[in-house]
Parts: structure tokens; sequence; C-alpha cells
């Protein structure tokens, strides 16, 4: 039997079946023992010092404890602690971007995706360059820069030289003052070699969701297709670090396995990339099944209600607390509205989930015919600006640290250096102002420039204000961009 070792590069010995149900069993004897929730909440709270904020963060069995007790008074006190640390580390800032599917071709047969190869009525559809060109104009002339690309699984349709391709045309692509600044990437797991090709074009983070860190339903869920390896999915971002990857992403599509057993997989699996990489994931995606093609959710029996939903996020949000949170259009508005407050920090906005969904489509067309989950938030991109701005939540367009080489452990020590309020504040603003000039409604406009003058007092240093401010004046009296800290 495979022994716990998160230093361990096995998939079963650091995400160890054997220690998460221990975990699970000591969590459920200790979840009334108000002395050591106490101590962990104590634990988890953001301490200032001379140089800002900084956390602990918590273990999988804390995290695992404080999911298991259910008195309402604690769980009041997990979103408050979820809040300040949100605040401490992210402000009021909500970084936003957008997917682009490039291609449905799968050949893997995730028994919860409309794109499994058995589906034989939904249509298949792979961008070509002229067509990936458009859907980035379409997303520029939205106003995003910030990008996540996803395809299905496919050597023959979707191989890595395919990818490559479309990171390159993305790029290249500058409509107007529009860019893609930052192209994140979603494809199945892949070789030390393919990652390594990816991190020379230039990506951002490597997402990869695990699904479930449940072996057994893993296995049952991928019935066929090279997803169906368990152990070559769950090591893939450590071969994604050896390519020289060092921001990936983590995410579990919660409503397929008990979200106890989840919740304590994935922190199990943060803490063993901290520990053998000596930087954590950074960011972490909140999925629930949704709707789709051939799938109807109710198919599966561990969905979760929105309260539990809102708890795992917080707990989440308390345990890896330097680690950007990502929640998409999957959610409601209200949804999406409760979470921000505990801790989500990126939002996706003007969704298509449709191979070819945004070209030639006005705010309120959308394709279905291969669609990969039912959008539930529809609202353009203008509308959820304006929304999270009333909401008091600065929308930001920031790419500033990718772009400035800050990734892996040099990105978190800037989140630990307490020198948020002077870089990612005013970069937020500046980028906003950008958005404002070149891409908003005249309402949003109005409510947004309000907003950047009130936020731009807040920036501490007079030198980084100033400049920040003159920035400003620029970006709204010329065609300059892409300023930042
Ligand atoms: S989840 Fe990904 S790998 Fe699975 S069928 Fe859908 S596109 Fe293919
Ligand atoms: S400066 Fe870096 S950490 Fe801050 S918002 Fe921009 S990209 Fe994110």
């Amino acid at each position: 039997m495979a022994i716990y070792d998160p230093k361990s590069l096995k998939a079963d010995e650091f995400i160890n079946d054997g220690e998460i149900r221990d975990t699970l069993r000591w969590a459920e004897e200790h979840k009334n023992d108000a002395a050591l929730i106490r101590e962990i909440l104590d634990k988890a709270r953001p301490v200032k010092g001379e140089r800002g904020y900084t956390c602990k963060g918590l273990t999988h069995r804390e995290a695992s404890l404080l999911l298991e007790n259910d008195d309402p008074a604690v769980l009041e006190e997990i979103y408050k602690i979820a809040e300040e640390i949100k605040l401490a580390f992210y402000g009021n800032r909500i970084v936003i971007f957008a997917p682009l599917y490039l291609s449905n071709y799968c050949v893997n047969g995730c028994v919860y995706c409309p794109y499994h190869l058995k589906n034989k009525h939904i249509p298949r559809k792979k961008l070509t360059q002229d067509e990936v060109r458009n859907e980035v104009i379409a997303l520029q002339d939205m106003g995003h820069k910030r990008l996540a690309i996803e395809a299905g699984e496919d050597p023959v349709n979707n191989p890595i030289e395919y990818i490559l391709d479309c990171i390159k045309t993305i790029y290249s692509v500058h409509h107007k003052n529009g860019d893609i600044r930052r192209v994140n990437v979603n494809i199945a797991a892949t070789t030390v070699e393919n990652y390594r090709r990816l991190k020379e074009a230039g990506i951002g983070t490597y997402i990869l969701f695990q699904e479930t860190y449940h072996k057994e339903s893993y296995l049952k869920l991928h019935p066929t297709g090279p997803k169906h390896d368990y152990d070559y999915h769950t090591e893939a971002m450590d071969r994604a670090m050896e390519g020289g990857i060092d921001d990936v992403g983590l995410g579990v599509l919660f409503g397929l396995e008990l979200y106890k057993y989840e919740l304590a997989g994935l922190i199990m699996h943060a803490e063993h990339l901290e520990a053998v990489h000596g930087v954590g994931p950074h960011t972490i995606s909140v999925p629930r099944v949704k709707k789709a093609d051939d799938i109807d959710p109710t198919a599966f029996d561990n969905g979760i209600s929105d309260e539990t939903f809102a708890k795992i996020t917080a707990i989440i949000r308390l345990a890896v607390p330097y680690t950007g949170m990502i929640i998409s259009t999957r959610e409601t508005e209200e949804v999406r509205s409760k979470l921000l407050r505990l801790g989500i920090s990126q939002v996706s906005g003007g969704s298509r989930t449709s191979v070819g969904g945004y070209a030639g489509y006005s705010a309120d067309e959308r394709p279905h015919d291969t669609e990969q989950f039912d959008v539930s938030d529809q609202r353009s991109l203008d509308e959820v600006v304006r929304w999270l701005m009333e909401n008091g939540h600065i929308p930001s367009f920031c790419t500033a640290c990718y772009r400035e080489g800050r990734t892996g452990d040099r990105f978190m020590s800037l989140c630990k250096s307490g020198q948020i309020l002077n870089c990612c504040h005013p970069n937020a603003l500046m980028t906003l102002t950008e958005y404002l000039e070149d891409y908003a409604s005249p309402e949003t406009k109005a409510v947004g420039y309000k907003m950047v003058e009130e936020e731009l007092k807040k920036v501490p240093s007079d030198k980084v204000r100033s400049i920040a401010a003159r920035n400003i004046e620029d970006i709204k009296n010329s065609n300059r961009r892409d300023f930042r800290f």
C-alpha cells in the first residue's frame, strides 16, 4: 500500500487515499473540538507586519476539520477571515479573462463532458488560424487582454503544433488598441518536452483540472482514452514544472465525487507542489458540473448546494492565501456575487464556451451547437465590468507580472512583500482606464472614471501615485497603452 509522502513524485503517494481517509475520520472525530477550531481560525487570520500582511495558510487536515464543523458561528468566522485575506492580498480587484475554445475534437470518454468521443451528434469544429484571428479580434473588441485557451485531447486533430500555432496567432493580433497580453492554456496532460514548448511559446498559466482526486471514481468517470491514466494526469503539474512552467492552475469539478474528499485532495496537491517545487499553485478554479448537450448534472450524485460551495471556496481561501481563485460563467450572477467576497480573485466575462462562439455574433446572440457547458451568467463584458464596479470591485485587465517575468516564486514574493497596493492597484486602475477609454459604454465609463479617481487616492507611495495619474491621463488623451509597474 502506498505511503503518504508530499515530496514524492508518485501520484498515489502525494495524493494518498489512506491519508485522505484518515484525515476525514480525524476531522469527523474532532469537528466539535472548540479549542482546536479556535487555534485553526487564529492560524488562518492574516497578520499585519511592517511590510504588509502575511498568512500561514492551513494544512489539508486543518481545512478538512473546518469543513466538517457545522456550527453557524464558526462558518461566519470562516467567511470573515476569507474576506480579510481577500482584502489583504487582492484588495478589491478582480482580474478579468475569457475562455477561447479552439477545438472540440476529443478522443477521451469523460462522462460529464459533451465533447466525449462517443457523442456522435455534436458537431466537431476546429478553428483555422484565420478563424483564431477573427475570434481574437472579436475578443479584443470586447476589451479582453487575458485569455484561457481550451481544446479537447486529440493527437491527430489538435497536436501540440496546432496549439503552438494558435498561441502564436493570438499574440500576433493587434486590432485597434487591442492586444492579448497573456494566454493561459488549458489542454490535456502532456510530456515535459511539450510543456517546454508551451513555455517557449510564452504561455501564462498552465491549467489542468484534476476533475476528481478519488482514483476509483476517476477511472470510472474517464473510462476510455489517454485521460483514463490517473497517475499520468495527476503527475502532470510536476512535468509542467520540470518543463519550466512555474505558474500552474489546479481545479476540481465539484459534483463528481464527495466534496470532502476533493477538498483534502486539492489542498494536498497544493502542499505537494510547494514541497517539491517551492511554489504552490498560481490559481485554483472551482467549477461545478453543469448541464450541456448530452450531459445532465443530476445524473451525478455528489452535487453540492450553493451554501456548501461558498463554504468550500472560503476554506480554500484560508488554506492557500497566496493562490488566485477563479470562478467562471458556469455560475449565476448571484453565486458569483457572494463568492467574490469570499476569496475569488478572477472571473470570466462575456464568455462563450463553444468553438468559434465570438466572431460574427452580437452581444446577445450565442451559438449553442458546440457549447461545452451552459453559461449561467450570460451578461456582456461591459455589463460584468459595470456590475463589478457597482459592487465595489475594481475590474483589472492587468497582466504585468507575466510581462515583467514575475512568475512562480517571483510572483509569490510580490504577494508576500506588501507591495501589492503600490503595484497591482495602480496596474488595475491603468488597465481599467484602457478598457473604459477603448471599449466601455457611456454608462460604464461614467461609473468607471469615478472609481478610478477615488481608488487612485489609495495608492500609498506618492511617487507611484503620481506616475499612475500621469499614465491614466496619457491613456485618455492618446493611443499610448500598456503602462505597468
Ligand atoms: S473534459 Fe476535456 S478531455 Fe474530457 S471529453 Fe471534455 S474536452 Fe475531452
Ligand atoms: S501586478 Fe501582477 S499580481 Fe498584481 S494584478 Fe498585475 S499581474 Fe496580478
